[in-house]
């Protein structure tokens, strides 16, 4: 299967985003343990490794964990805000390393909302520098953006600016905010209601479709993104019945998930695409299932979409999956995380170490979700026009 882990490399980071889901802790995972869960990943035949955090280029042993992750077949990627990046030589030694691909976080093209939405005056900057030395080396690079309310009426304008500038970026991945988890739980207003995001994603997924680009979107459901519906990382989980362990730095420990769907409002029970959908999500204060509409389309062209897919996509051994074209029976829509591992004792709970720096550094936040704004701090409109002039 095409299955990825994920690796928290570090909790702590250099950005400090209102949204982020995994907010600071103080611990990270050393060398040894990084061997033992990559062992494990090589174990279950999976096609890859995501290295994230925290940003993983804060761990001073990244280049040793890509180098053991390569030397031991897996597919090398990583999750980053691209700061670290703007340093070429890092860069390249990441290259070297082995890194096959970055998926570098940028939610607006806009300096002065992308720094508020980072906590991080220059953040923009840096990643443009970033974006600008990866094209120079042999990684690949998507986009990750998370939409948010800030960003929901532009997201068409931000695939224009990548496009003009950084013609090279093929793929995009938009990650709808979840108000359920890290920061965002105490920064609600940051969720954007599914109306407000139906223009400007609609215009940015066809933009990048005529393009001969391509997209993911995750957490938006099928309604909003009917003519996309292959396209929802979601459905193709479901179609393709995948899984994927995360090891996390937190209390959640080892989290294997298999489920995809979530919630669902009465309505989905009149829709044909009840059974590929991941449904509502938590939504937070922006909960509605009015915002609901049930589609009533054939779900086997995006079924046999998604399945076709596959024969282009290296990480996936088509033959195993003939029978992928069925359609397949509505799972039950609960939480996705809680998982039982397979073969529990191969891979404990990551302990992590505790990073004693962080502790004794006063200038560093104890209270992860503080931050030095507030939404009404936000650039007037009109505002940007003039900085970018
Ligand atoms: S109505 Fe429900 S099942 Fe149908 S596309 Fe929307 S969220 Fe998915």
């Amino acid at each position: 299967m095409a299955n990825l882990g994920y690796i928290q490399m570090v909790r702590h980071c250099n950005q400090n985003c209102g949204f982020c889901s995994n907010p600071e802790t103080p611990f990270f995972h050393n060398i040894e343990q990084i061997r033992q869960i990559i062992d494990d990943f090589v174990a279950r035949d999976y096609f890859g490794v995501i290295l994230t955090g925290g940003e993983p280029t804060l761990s001073p042993i990244l280049p040793d964990a890509i180098r053991y992750a390569r030397e031991h077949g897996l597919h090398v990627r990583m999750i980053t805000n691209g700061q670290k990046l703007a340093d070429g030589a890092y860069c390249q030694e990441l290259a070297d390393a082995g890194l096959q691909h970055a998926h570098v976080s940028i939610h607006s093209w806009k300096h002065k909302l992308e720094d508020f939405l980072t906590g991080t005056p220059g953040s923009l900057a840096w990643a443009e520098e970033a974006l600008g030395h990866l094209g120079q080396t042999s990684i690949s690079v998507d986009i990750n953006t998370v939409i948010n309310r800030y960003n929901c009426d532009h997201l068409d304008e931000n695939i224009a600016w990548f496009i003009k500038n950084f013609p090279f970026i093929r793929h995009f991945v938009w990650n709808n905010l979840d108000p359920s988890i890290g920061r965002a739980t105490a920064h609600q207003y940051f969720t954007a209601r599914l109306a407000d995001l139906e223009v400007s994603l609609s215009r940015a997924m066809r933009m990048l479709h005529e393009s001969g680009r391509t997209f993911r979107v995750e957490r938006v459901p099928l309604c909003y993104m009917t003519e996309f519906a292959h396209c929802s990382t979601e459905t193709r989980k479901i179609v393709k019945s995948e899984e994927r362990i995360v090891h996390f730095l937190d209390n959640k420990g080892t989290v294997r998930q298999t489920e995809w769907g979530h919630l669902y409002a009465d309505v989905c029970g009149q829709c044909s695409l009840r059974s590929i959908c991941g449904g509502l999500f938590d939504r937070g204060q922006a909960y509605d299932p009015n915002e609901l509409s049930p589609v009533f389309v054939d779900p086997r062209p995006i079924i046999g979409r998604i399945v076709n897919d596959l024969q282009s996509d290296p990480a996936w051994r088509v033959a195993k999956f003939k029978n992928l074209a069925a359609v397949p029976s509505a799972h039950q829509g609960r939480s996705v995380t809680g998982g039982e591992l397979a073969r529990p004792g191969k891979v404990q709970p990551p302990t992590g170490e505790r990073l004693a720096e962080m502790l004794s550094d006063p200038k560093r936040r104890q209270d992860p979700t503080a931050r030095d704004w507030n939404p009404e701090d936000l650039p007037e409109d009109g505002d940007e026009d003039a900085q970018e002039a």
